[in-house]
């Protein structure tokens, strides 16, 4: 009998993608970085293949290399690239390599000649965000310097990408801006005789919100994995694939004024009933969920009571009969009364993302249900 585990509904992220799909007479992008945003990387991408995306995003290269080592085809963009990285491994493997930068532009050049062959390559504008990519005052001489390149054959200008700062509060001052710079940006890079067939900026908020925005590729993440980043409530079409789950370990009465977990920072009002729950902030639960994470047991929904420990937490079940076994959600789709990750975001006051990335790489087993990721005969021979 299993203790704690994560579920993820694979046919959710397929019908996912498929809805983000059907909105869009965009590609789609799906983005897969960071273990797949806790849903596993590899049967997340396939799932999302399958429901129609025909690219991947992933931040890093070492992300980009294990998708293509697992034997996926699809174009697929890294981004996040500091320097000094086998650059030329991922031209080899023909993973599109992101250059927002002369002295990325130049590393991606160099990786391209030491392999023969030329390198992918997709432009980043700075349209407002202030992270990665070039500014509009350094664009020019970034398009210069990637036209002549290309016109030497070490490198394909495949994309011009830029990414939004405020898309998850539609109708934000910055969004109409970062589109005009965006454009902007694509008539210089036009000017310079640089038109790549991919022109993309959206993430899940403007590919739900904007489609103006869409241009040739949209790319989602958190849409795919069925979570909202918009307020009020989600969007039709969209159903969240991660379930966290586990057992009562133990259960016991204990007298009003019992102090619970460590520091007790809680008390209890009434004699009760406490019941163990074997997750922690080990496994991903977050310690700001103390006192405040919500979980569905025993037919009613409950908050931790007091801290989150590594590997377990309290609940307070008052007099309701809760048995050793018993089944306690912290998360789901939200079909059955169990709260979903955005209930959690907003309970300890973060984003929905980081509520199911904590549970990637974590040690509770992670069960895939349905059959959009299962890898086929190709993928799993050697
Ligand atoms: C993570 C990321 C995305 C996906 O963002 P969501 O808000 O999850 O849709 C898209 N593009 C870039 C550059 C990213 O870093």
């Amino acid at each position: 009998m299993w203790q704690a585990e994560i579920r993820i509904d694979l046919d959710a992220i397929r019908d996912n993608v498929a809805t983000l799909c059907a909105g869009t007479s965009a590609e789609v992008m799906a983005v897969v970085k960071a273990d797949g945003y806790g849903h596993g990387m590899l049967p997340a991408a396939r799932a999302a293949l399958a429901g129609g995306a025909t690219w991947l995003g992933v931040a890093t290269l070492d992300e980009a290399l294990t998708l293509r080592r697992a034997g996926l085809t699809s174009p697929m963009l890294a981004w996040l690239l500091g320097p000094g990285l086998p650059l030329h491994e991922g031209v080899e493997a023909e993973v599109d390599l992101n250059a927002g930068s002369l002295a990325q532009l130049d590393e991606v050049v160099a990786a391209a000649r030491r392999v023969r062959r030329p390198a992918r390559v997709h432009l980043k504008l700075d349209t407002g965000l202030s992270r990665g990519g070039s500014t509009p005052a350094e664009w020019p001489a970034l398009v210069e310097a990637a036209a002549k390149a290309q016109a030497d054959q070490d490198l394909e200008v495949v994309g011009i990408w830029s990414h939004f700062a405020c898309s998850d509060a539609p109708g934000h001052e910055t969004i109409d801006r970062q589109l005009a710079v965006f454009a902007e940006g694509l008539a210089t890079a036009e000017r310079y005789g640089v038109e790549p067939r991919y022109r993309h900026i959206a993430n899940s908020a403007a590919t739900l919100t904007r489609p103006d925005s869409h241009y040739d590729l949209v790319r989602p993440g958190v849409a795919i994995y069925g979570l909202s980043p918009l307020p009020g409530p989600p969007p039709a079409g969209l159903r969240p694939a991660m379930t966290a789950r586990a057992r009562v370990a133990l259960t016991k009465r204990v007298p009003a004024g019992q102090g619970v977990s460590y520091g007790h920072a809680y008390h209890t009002a009434r004699e009760t009933t406490l019941a163990l729950v074997p997750l922690g902030y080990g496994d991903g639960v977050p310690r700001h969920a103390s006192n405040a994470g919500p979980v569905w047991l025993g037919g009613a929904v409950r908050h931790i009571a007091g801290r989150v420990c590594m590997d377990q937490f309290v609940l307070d079940c008052g007099d309701d009969p809760i048995a050793v076994g018993d089944v306690a959600v912290l998360f789901g789709a939200g079909d059955d009364g169990e709260p979903t990750a955005t209930d959690w975001a907003e309970a300890i006051g973060t984003i929905n993302y980081e509520i199911v990335t904590r549970f990637g790489g974590s040690r509770v087993p992670r069960i895939y249900d349905g059959s959009a990721g299962v890898p086929s005969p190709e993928e799993t021979a050697e």
